[in-house]
């Protein structure tokens, strides 16, 4: 009961909420849901975190698609 569903980057910034973004290496970044929105709109590139999940590159270990996506506050 409660809990927000949080499909998009959208749904973040409405809650209040950052993204954080572990990777399978370990590496963990902190986005703000704000900007990240801007991003998206900007660059036509999709808001829904299943998609971004599977975009995004690790700039550690170079990877795609080993992003976790989790809300922080
Ligand atoms: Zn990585």
């Amino acid at each position: 009961m409660g809990s927000k569903r949080l499909d998009t980057v959208a749904d973040y910034v409405k809650a209040g909420l950052n993204l954080q973004v572990e990777c399978a290496c370990g590496r963990v970044v902190i986005l703000k849901a704000s900007a990240l929105r801007d991003q998206c709109f900007n660059r036509s590139l999709p808001m829904q975190i299943a998609q971004l999940e599977v975009r995004m590159r690790c700039l550690q270990c170079r990877r795609r698609g080993h992003a976790r996506i989790g809300p922080i506050g």
